[in-house]
C-alpha cells in the first residue's frame, strides 16, 4: 500500500503558499526573467504508475540545470563509466560555474552537473551522436513519454548571446585538452540540452528510470544498468544542488536536480519520482517554494532514503 500522496501534496501546496513573492526569478539569462514569477506546481509519480499532482504541474519550463542528468544517462548508456576519467564525481562546493576550480584542477571538471562537466559530458555525446540535438531530445522523449517535448529556440539563443561566463569554460577546457571539437559546437549542444522545456508531470515521469534501477517503467525497456543507475543517483546526491547539495541532504534526503528555471526534480529509489517548479530562486540558485515543498515531503511521509 502506497503512503496517502495525493493528501499529502494537497498539505504542502497549502503550507508553502506563504512563500510566494519571497526570492527572484534568474535574470543573468534575459530569456528567463520573462516567466511568470508566482507559479508552483508538483507531480509525483509512483514507480507503479499512480499520479498525483497540485498547481500548475502541467505547465512547461525552462527545465536548465536539469537536463544535465539526461546528457550523463545518455553518454553513460553510450560509453559506460570511462567518461569519469574526464569529469569527477565530487561536489564542486564552489558556485556551478567557476573558473577558479577549473584552473586548479587542471581541466577536469568536479563532477558532470556543473556547467563545464556537462559541457564534457556534451562533447562526448558529439563524438557518439549521428544527430546530436535531435538524438538527445528523442533520448528525452522516450523517458519523458512525450513525442512534443522540445527546446525553446529563444532561450538557447538568449544563452548563447549572454553566456560569456559558458563561452570561457568551454575554451578553457579546449585549452587543457578535455574538449575534443570545437568549443562552439560544444556550446550549441549546451545551450540547446539547458533550454529543453518540460512540465512537473513529464519530468516526474522521465526521472523514473532513476528510481526503477535503470528500467523505464512504462515500458520496461533498459537504459542503465543497476550499477550505472547507483552511480548516477549518487552523484545527484552529492552534486544536484549546487552549492546548497549538503543543504538538501541534510532536509530533504533523496537525490536530485534543480535548475535555474525554478524546477527540482527528486527520487526515492523503488518508490516515486517528483518535480516541483517555481520560479523564484534562494541566494544559492535553488527555488525557494521547490526546496520547502520537498521538504515538507519527506517529513510528512516520514520516508527518505536516510
Ligand atoms: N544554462 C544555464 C547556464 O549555463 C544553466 C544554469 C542552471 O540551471 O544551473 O548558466
Amino acid at each position: 500500500m502506497n503512503p496517502p500522496y495525493g493528501p499529502v501534496l494537497a498539505s504542502i501546496a497549502a503550507e508553502v503558499a506563504p512563500l510566494r513573492g519571497t526570492g527572484a526569478v534568474a535574470s543573468y539569462i534575459p530569456e528567463l526573467a520573462l516567466v511568470p514569477p508566482d507559479r508552483f506546481g508538483m507531480h509525483l509519480r509512483t514507480v507503479e504508475g499512480e499520479d498525483h499532482a497540485v498547481g500548475q504541474s502541467d505547465e512547461r519550463f525552462s527545465v536548465q540545470s536539469i537536463a544535465k542528468v539526461f546528457a550523463l544517462a545518455l553518454a553513460v548508456s553510450l560509453e559506460g563509466e570511462t567518461i569519469f576519467r574526464r569529469v569527477g564525481v565530487e561536489p564542486s562546493g564552489t558556485s556551478f560555474n567557476s573558473l577558479v576550480q577549473l584552473e586548479v584542477e587542471k581541466g577536469i571538471p568536479r563532477n558532470p552537473l556543473i556547467n563545464a562537466g556537462a559541457m564534457v559530458v556534451c562533447d562526448i555525446l558529439l563524438d557518439r551522436l549521428a544527430e546530436p540535438r535531435a538524438d538527445l531530445l528523442r533520448f528525452v522523449r522516450r523517458l519523458a513519454g512525450r513525442e512534443d517535448v522540445a527546446f525553446n529556440e529563444r532561450v538557447a539563443a538568449s544563452e548563447r548571446e549572454n553566456g560569456f561566463r559558458n563561452v570561457a569554460l568551454a575554451n578553457f577546457l579546449r585549452s587543457f585538452d578535455n574538449l575534443r571539437h570545437d568549443p562552439a559546437e560544444v556550446l550549441d549542444l549546451y545551450f540547446h540540452l539547458c533550454a529543453v522545456e518540460m512540465s512537473c508531470r513529464e519530468l516526474a515521469t522521465a526521472f523514473l528510470l532513476f528510481a526503477n534501477h535503470g528500467t523505464v517503467p512504462a515500458t520496461g525497456e533498459r537504459v542503465l544498468t543497476q550499477s550505472q543507475t547507483k552511480r548516477l543517483n549518487a552523484v545527484m546526491q552529492t552534486c544536484g544542488f549546487y552549492d546548497e547539495a549538503g543543504e538538501f541532504s541534510f532536509t530533504v534526503g533523496l537525490p536530485g536536480k534543480s535548475g535555474v528555471g525554478g524546477g527540482i526534480v527528486a527520487l526515492h529509489p523503488s518508490r516515486y519520482a517528483v518535480a516541483v517548479w517555481s520560479p523564484r530562486l534562494n541566494a544559492k540558485g535553488n527555488s525557494v517554494m521547490g526546496m520547502k515543498a520537498l521538504e515538507l515531503l519527506t517529513t510528512k511521509l516520514g520516508l527518505s532514503i536516510f
